[in-house]
C-alpha cells in the first residue's frame, strides 16, 4: 500500500515552496535591519520545559503536545512553540543575558501541535518570530510590535488589524483571577470538563473556551480592564501613545488573553480579512512576559516576542493575489545551442551568466530553433541566447529580447560586460542607465 504523509502535515512544494522562501527571506532581512540575530534551538526539548512555561492549564500542554519517552526513558516533546526553547537557550548560555540587553533573537522553523486538522490549521506548521529578552520596558514592547507591523507592510498586507490588550501586572492578574473565579463558581458544574480544571489551574484560560454554552457565560464575565493596577493602566496607556506616535493603527480588544500562560502586560494579535472577505483570524500574535525567564531558572528579567504562522501568511498573500510576481517562475536568459558543437559553448555561456547573477537555463536536447523559442516562452525567459555554427566560429552569441524581439550580436569575451552596459537598451521597463 502506498505510504502517504501523516495527517495534519503537508508537503511544501511548487509555488508554496517559492512563497515560503520569499516570506522567510523578507522577514529575516527585516529582523536583521532591527538588529536581531538568528537562533536555531533544537526541535526536541525536555517536556517539563513546556509544562513550566506554556502552562499546565493551556490547551497546548493539556492536549496538543507530541510527547514520547526516549530510549533512556526521558520525557521528550517536539516543540509546540519557540519562546520556551529560546528562553531555555538564553538561561543555559549564561553570558547571553549578561551582555548588551535586550538580547534580540529571531527564529524560523517547524512546530508541532496535535490539533484537529482543518483549513489553515496543521499539526506540523511553520513559525517565524522574534524575542527581545533582558529588561522590562514598554518601549521594547512597542519596538517589537513595530517590527511585526513593518514585516506585514513589507509583504503589502494592508488590510491587517492589530488587536491589543493588557493582562496587567501580577497584582492586577491576581485580583482579576479571583473575580473570574467568583463569577464562574455558580455555573461551574454546568461548564465543560476542561473549564472545570481551568477554574483551578488558571481561570484566565476559561476566556478562551470554544464550547458555545461556556462562551455565552464568558460574554458577561468581568473584564481585565476593571482590575488593572494604576501602574499597569499607565504602562498600557503609554504603549498605546507610542503606537500612536509611530502611526501604527490598532484596536484595543479587552477580550484578548492569548492561549499561553506566560504572558503579562501587553498582548497583541494581527488579524486578517482578505479583499474577498475571507476571515483568516490571527496570522500572528505575541506579547510581553515578566516571569518566564525566572520560571525557567534564569535571572528576574522580562521579555517580549511574537510569532507569525508562515502557512497563514502564505494563504493570505495568495488570496489577495500578492504573490503573483514572486511565484511566477521566470528566467533572465534561456541559452539555445543549435547542434551538438554549440552545446559546449552554451554551457560556458550559461555559467558566465549565472555567475553574473542572472537566472539562466539552457536547452540540452537536440531541438529546432522554433521549438526552443517555444520552450523559452513557456519558461518565461526575458532573453534568448542563440548559438549556431557561425557564432561558434566567430566566438559570438546572439541575444534576443523576447518581448521587443530586438536582437544583438555580442562577443563572447565581452558578454557580461556588454549585457550590463546595454541593460537599458535591452530591457524596456528597466530604469537602469
Ligand atoms: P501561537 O503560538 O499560538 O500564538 O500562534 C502564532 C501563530 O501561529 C498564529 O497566529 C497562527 O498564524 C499560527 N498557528 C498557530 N497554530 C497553527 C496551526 N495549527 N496551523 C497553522 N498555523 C498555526
Amino acid at each position: 500500500m502506498q505510504i502517504n504523509n501523516v495527517k495534519g502535515t503537508h508537503d511544501i512544494i511548487g509555488e508554496e515552496a517559492n512563497g515560503f522562501a520569499y516570506i522567510e527571506n523578507l522577514l529575516k532581512q527585516i529582523s536583521e535591519l532591527f538588529a536581531y540575530n538568528e537562533v536555531r534551538p533544537p526541535v526536541i526539548e525536555h517536556s517539563e520545559l513546556f509544562v513550566r512555561s506554556v502552562g499546565e492549564a493551556s490547551d497546548v500542554v493539556r492536549k496538543e503536545m507530541y510527547t514520547f519517552n526516549d530510549k533512556a526513558n526521558r520525557s521528550i516533546t517536539l516543540r509546540p512553540e519557540f519562546t520556551a526553547g529560546i528562553i531555555r537557550l538564553l538561561v543555559q548560555n549564561k553570558t547571553l543575558l549578561t551582555n548588551e540587553l535586550p538580547y534580540k533573537a529571531y527564529y524560523c522553523g517547524p512546530v508541532f501541535r496535535y490539533e484537529r486538522p482543518q483549513l489553515g490549521r496543521y499539526r506540523q506548521f511553520n513559525q517565524f518570530g522574534v524575542e527581545a529578552v533582558g529588561f522590562d520596558s514598554p518601549e521594547i514592547d512597542v519596538e517589537v510590535i513595530a517590527l511585526a507591523y513593518t514585516m506585514l507592510q513589507s509583504l503589502n498586507l494592508e488590510k491587517v488589524v492589530l488587536k491589543i490588550n493588557t493582562l496587567g501586572d501580577e497584582q492586577s492578574r491576581t485580583a482579576y483571577k479571583e473575580a473570574l473565579k467568583k463569577y464562574f463558581e455558580p455555573y461551574l458544574s454546568d461548564m465543560c470538563d476542561d473549564c472545570q480544571s481551568r477554574y483551578d489551574l488558571n481561570p484566565l484560560r476559561i476566556l478562551d473556551c470554544k464550547v458555545p454554552t461556556d462562551r455565552d457565560l464568558v460574554k458577561d464575565a468581568p473584564r481585565m480592564k476593571d482590575f488593572l493596577s494604576e501602574k499597569a493602566q499607565s504602562r498600557f496607556e503609554y504603549v498605546l501613545a507610542l503606537l500612536d506616535s509611530l502611526e501604527i493603527p490598532y484596536q484595543v480588544d479587552d477580550t484578548l488573553v492569548r492561549g499561553l500562560d506566560y504572558y503579562s502586560e501587553t498582548v497583541f494579535e494581527f488579524h486578517y480579512i482578505s479583499k474577498g472577505g475571507n476571515n483568516y483570524g490571527a496570522i500572528g500574535a505575541g506579547g510581553h512576559y515578566d516571569k518566564l525567564v525566572k520560571e525557567l531558572d534564569g535571572p528576574d528579567v522580562a521579555g517580549v516576542g511574537f510569532s507569525f504562522g508562515i502557512e497563514r501568511l502564505f494563504s493570505v498573500l495568495k488570496d489577495d493575489d500578492l504573490l503573483r510576481y514572486i511565484l511566477n517562475d521566470y528566467l533572465d536568459y534561456y541559452v539555445m545551442p543549435l547542434g551538438l558543437a554549440a552545446r559546449e559553448m552554451a554551457l560556458t555561456v550559461a555559467t558566465e551568466l549565472r555567475l553574473a547573477g542572472f537566472r539562466t537555463d539552457l536547452c540540452f536536447e537536440e531541438a529546432k530553433l522554433n521549438s526552443m523559442f517555444k520552450r523559452a516562452e513557456r519558461k518565461m525567459a526575458k532573453f534568448a541566447v542563440i548559438i549556431g555554427e557561425d557564432e561558434i566560429n566567430r566566438r559570438e552569441v546572439i541575444i534576443k529580447n523576447l518581448e521587443t524581439k530586438q536582437q544583438k550580436t555580442v562577443a563572447l569575451d565581452k558578454l557580461v560586460e556588454t549585457i550590463n552596459s546595454d541593460l537599458g537598451e535591452y530591457c524596456e521597463d528597466c530604469s537602469c542607465e
